[in-house]
């Protein structure tokens, strides 16, 4: 179990021009721009789980990307936007 980050569409700025967190994003081809939904995009495969991007976006004031858990299989355990569980944590 380990965590990745996770934009929640709706409040993402990126069709506004941001584009912090994928400029900071330490990881290739990691987080990057959706050009349909023009909103910010984790490929959780590939998410380190560093909170870089959470940093800069909080930084900005935008408070847009959470830490979601995600289990060992690689599925997220809760839904978008959702903080997890303090019990999740402890979940294989
Ligand atoms: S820094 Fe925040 S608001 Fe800006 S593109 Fe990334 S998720 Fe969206
Ligand atoms: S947590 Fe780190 S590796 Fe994952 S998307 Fe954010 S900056 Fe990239």
């Amino acid at each position: 179990m380990y965590n990745v980050a996770q934009v929640i569409d709706e409040k993402c700025v990126a069709k506004k021009g941001c584009r912090l967190c994928i400029m900071y994003c330490p990881e290739a081809n990691c987080l990057d721009l959706n050009p349909t939904k023009m909103v910010a995009e984790v490929v959780i495969d590939r998410c380190k789980g560093c909170e870089l991007c959470v940093i800069v976006c909080d930084a900005a004031k935008h408070y847009v990307i959470t830490m979601q858990a995600v289990s060992a299989t690689g599925k997220l355990m809760t839904q978008k936007g959702e903080s997890a569980a303090l019990g999740q944590a402890y979940q294989g």
